[in-house]
């Protein structure tokens, strides 16, 4: 047999520069990628100047941005504000919820303005409102998730606390009537418990102390407890409006009697001191103060077994009575 032939012929090598070896090319595109819009389905080069940033989570994953570009944006806000038969307001809430962003009444109010203020052709409402909002979003309020939140907390109701009231600019109830009346009541309930209080001041005078007050508080809750039961056509009303009724009737006697005797005060102080002392303070009993200031404890019966189930009743709290009641680990 004759001997094979070698497949590839050995060539003689051939000159090299190896200091000229290539090396890598500088490179002039930074990402072939391309960013499609997911309503109109153009494909972009670029995220940055196309698409509106993001905070929401949902849009993480997509660098930060939405995905839907601004064109979309501001078309399908034209179209929501025909489908809100010309309302703004709730075509922009729309968008908020679409695109997850907060709704920021302040800055949508300044969009308008901006928007109106240029010369010629007037920009895209929500285009301004979006390049805003991503300028001033100190309050870390950046999510539709947000507006919601600021909505609940900004029901007087929902507060616990009368701090929380005094920090909520969007609560118009003031905190000295939270603080009189307790958390817990709506905005219009505060309105109607203040109205009724500033009658009884009217009518009666300003409370002289601290027991007064708790008696015309008492009687506002009261009043507003018949309304309540009212309104829901409660079979209860009966007995609430008798209660308001002795109620009444309690209150204005006593601050007759405090009349009175404030009129005999001044007539005769020194005789109706020894008077008093002699009907309330017996030797012994002259050491305790706290009997002489609340003989009869009638406030402390208010504030106890009217004024707190009244106000459970009422805000749905649940205070308990300082002395009869039990903890959850003894019921
Ligand atoms: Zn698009």
């Amino acid at each position: 047999m004759a001997a094979k032939k070698p497949l590839i012929k050995a060539e003689p090598a051939k000159k090299v520069n190896k200091n000229a070896k290539p090396d890598l090319v500088e490179q002039s595109v930074v990402s072939d990628e391309e960013y499609r819009c997911t309503c109109c389905g153009h494909k972009y080069k670029k995220q940055e100047t196309n698409f509106n940033r993001s905070k929401s989570p949902i849009f993480a994953g997509n660098n930060g941005y939405l995905s839907i570009c601004c064109n979309c944006v501001a078309k399908l806000y034209e179209g929501f504000v025909k489908f809100y038969d010309g309302d703004e307001d709730a075509a922009a809430e729309r968008i908020c919820q679409i695109t997850d962003m907060y709704f920021n009444p302040e800055i949508w109010a300044m969009s308008r303005k901006i928007s109106e203020s240029r010369r010629g052709k007037s920009r895209n409402r929500i285009s301004t409102y979006v390049s805003r909002l991503n300028l001033t979003q100190a309050d870390r309020a950046t999510t539709y998730s947000d507006t919601l939140i600021r909505r609940w907390e900004a029901n007087v109701e929902n507060a616990e606390t009368v701090a929380e009231v005094e920090q909520n600019p969007d609560i118009k109830t003031s905190p000295e009537a939270v603080r009189k009346y307790g958390t817990g009541f709506t905005a219009g309930d505060y309105d109607s418990l203040e109205y009724e209080y500033q009658n009884w001041v009217t009518e009666n005078g300003k409370p002289m102390d601290k027991r007064q007050e708790e008696l015309y508080i008492s009687a506002c809750y009261l009043k507003l407890n018949i309304q309540k039961l009212l309104q829901k056509g409660d079979a209860n009303i009966g007995p609430a409006i008798a209660n308001y009724k002795a109620q009444i009737e309690a209150v204005t006697t006593e601050i007759e009697d405090r009349k009175k005797k404030a009129e005999e005060k001044q007539v005769d102080p020194v005789g109706l001191m020894i008077r008093d002392i002699e009907e309330f303070a017996p030797a012994d009993y002259y050491k305790d103060k706290k009997l002489y200031k609340d003989y009869d404890h009638l406030l402390d019966y208010f504030k106890r077994h009217i004024l707190r189930p009244l106000r459970n009743l009422l805000t749905g709290s649940k205070e308990l009575d300082k002395e009869f009641s039990l903890s959850d680990a003894e019921e």
